[in-house]
């Protein structure tokens, strides 16, 4: 949808700006003649010089009151004439923050309602951008949902097109947890847990994957992405040795939502951004990725325990929306975690 100027949150703030200065105008320069006014009068009267001291001060009176009634008088004369607000000043009437919202509610709505019709990657991309502009968190929740939803049917029917089997969880070895942990935490020796039921166990994408955001990553996607919320609580699968992120190493990438072309190709490949790497020996690794910025809690050389949260999902890096890449490496090659952790692995 093309929103009219007068529609557009971002010109609508400018306004909002524009409708405060003409405010603070309105108010103050009358004060300012008025004061003068009352000088000059004073003035004119120790000095008994009447007649031209008095024409200004009446000058300056009704100097004062035009410009105090300025702004009304364009708003009754434009609504006389045209029958309504026009142009700019329909902006600087619409221009506050309620308003604001409105819109952006409004809008995300309409681009969300597009998607679950079309169930397309590019109008999916559209919403979630017009989604996250919403400031109430239950409206966003609300909308957020309802795109999780769409998502999920096209990662299923993507999956569908590359047979790649779905639907479930081959769990062969249950000392692995699944990666996102339960929203309650607890606090135990300093150390943040979260080991309850995992409060996302939505998969986004299938290790192997040729789904259209992964297509031309050569041997497919090797990992599993699970569609967790922003902020979900990422811990450690198994208890073992952080190897990264290292002293130093950049864990304050910004979320960002990449953006098909127009064949509906993505064209970013690899960037992870913010991770976390855990050492479990006997030639497994972990990798949790496109965590939300400056929210790692671990770095190398911390030994963590199983259930320990160590970050929270986010959509750093390469990535189309909040998820968690979660990717398992046995003795240097990749393989399906599904075949590993599983969202009913039991927990204490
Ligand atoms: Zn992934």
């Amino acid at each position: 949808m093309i929103l009219g100027i007068c529609e557009s949150p971002e010109i609508l703030r400018v306004f909002m700006v524009i409708k405060v200065i003409i405010k603070i105008i309105k108010i103050i320069v009358p004060i300012l003649l008025l004061v003068s006014a009352a000088l000059t009068f004073t003035k004119a009267v120790a000095n008994g010089e009447n007649k031209k001291a008095m024409q200004s001060v009446i000058r300056k009176c009704i100097a004062a009151l035009v410009i105090f009634m300025v702004p009304t008088l364009i708003g009754i004369i434009s609504n006389l004439t045209s029958g309504g607000y026009s142009g700019a000043l329909n902006c600087i009437k619409n221009a506050s923050t309620e308003n604001i919202n409105k819109i952006i509610v409004a809008d995300a709505e309409k681009y969300v309602e597009v998607v679950k019709k079309s169930k397309s990657r590019a109008d999916l991309y559209n919403a979630r951008v017009a989604v996250q502009k919403i400031d109430d968190a239950d409206k966003y929740n609300y909308y957020e949902k309802q795109l999780n939803e769409v998502e999920t049917e096209i990662v299923r029917e993507e999956a569908s097109k590359y047979q790649q089997t779905i639907g479930d969880f081959v769990s062969t070895d249950a000392g692995w947890w699944w990666p996102v942990g339960s929203k309650e935490t607890t606090s135990i020796d300093g150390k943040l847990f979260a080991k309850g039921s995992p409060s996302a166990t939505r998969l986004t994408a299938y290790f192997g994957g040729n789904d259209s955001v992964h297509q031309g990553l050569g041997g497919g996607h090797g990992a599993i992405d699970i569609g967790a919320g922003r902020g979900s609580n990422v811990i450690a699968s198994k208890s073992g040795t952080v190897i990264y992120p290292t002293r130093g190493a950049r864990i304050d990438y910004p979320d960002s939502y990449i953006k098909p072309d127009a064949n509906g190709k993505y064209n970013c490949r690899g960037l992870i951004a913010n991770y976390v790497i855990i050492d479990h020996g006997n030639g497994m690794k972990t990798q949790y990725s496109h965590l939300y910025k400056n929210t790692i809690l671990v770095k190398a050389g911390d030994h963590v325990e199983q259930g320990q949260v160590i970050g929270l999902s986010g959509s750093s890096g390469c990535s189309t929306g909040p998820h968690l890449h979660f990717q398992m490496e046995l003795n240097g090659k990749r393989v399906d975690p599904l075949k590993y952790v599983s969202n009913s692995n039991p927990r204490p």
